[in-house]
């Protein structure tokens, strides 16, 4: 029986000080990775620094809080890779008191309208901007976007699954009470992992890519299911992604 991989589907690899080394023990780990970036350059340096890391896919991202940096230069370098990246990451919307909204909304806009040929992983930041982001996945027509580190309220996570969206939850958030009663709200077909690494914090140090195994190890316990089976559930769950067919799942609270 062929067993799923582990997928770290949102990881900042090129916030290490030494990317090989997280990605070295992931890969003993079994434990592929969508490495996010903050820019387009930032793809193309990481890309250059990991050249022979077949377990790592480097996402294509515009990282809001980065906003104010997508000068022309970035623009050209997402143009000429938007059409053969299958990952997108980080983009997003981060409504934190000293944000520039408007340029944030600007570049995610932009960004969203050049991802409509196909279906793809769409990794974004919705800190405090849930219903904002779900305004522009709509506007760009847009379902199936990965929402991580969800942090919003519970009347937000039901627009979210509503709007036939799904969540990756990482280490940090199975620490918490709140982390885990969203993940036992959320149906089986939205549940994807991530570390975040080396944002989120997995018990009390920064998250490697390889501590993604404790959140699937979490979600195995919830579900009371086997652990091959959560790596099965979660790579369907991916493929359909990948593939625009995520399962709607109707209503779940009243
Ligand atoms: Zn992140």
């Amino acid at each position: 029986m062929i067993v799923a991989p582990f997928v770290d589907t949102h990881c900042h690899l090129d916030a290490y000080f030494r990317p090989f080394e997280p990605a070295a023990e992931a890969a003993r780990a079994e434990v592929e990775i969508i490495a996010v970036t903050n820019l387009p350059s930032h793809r193309q340096r990481l890309q250059a620094r990991l050249p022979f890391a077949p377990h790592v896919s480097f996402a294509l991202g515009a990282h809001p809080v980065e906003a104010a940096k997508m000068h022309e230069g970035e623009w050209r370098i997402f143009q000429s890779k938007v059409t053969t990246a299958d990952h997108i990451g980080e983009v997003g919307l981060d409504f934190s008191p000293a944000a520039d909204r408007a340029a944030q909304e600007r570049v995610f806009a932009k960004v969203l309208s050049m991802l409509r040929d196909r279906p793809r992983l769409i990794t974004v930041h919705s800190r405090r901007a849930v219903r904002p982001v779900l305004k522009h996945l709509a506007d760009a027509q847009l379902t199936g976007a990965v929402l991580h580190w969800f942090s919003g309220s519970r009347v937000e996570l039901d627009a979210v699954l509503s709007a036939g969206h799904l969540l990756s939850i990482n280490t940090a958030m199975i620490a918490s009470a709140k982390g885990t009663d969203i993940l036992r709200f959320l149906p089986r077909e939205r549940v994807l992992a991530e570390s975040d690494g080396p944002y989120a914090r997995h018990r009390g140090k920064p998250a490697s890519p390889s501590d993604v195994r404790a959140v699937y190890a979490a979600v195995a316990r919830l579900w009371s299911a086997d652990i091959r089976d959560v790596r099965a559930q979660l790579a369907r769950n991916l493929e359909a992604v990948r593939t625009g067919v995520v399962v709607s799942t109707p209503c779940l609270f009243p």
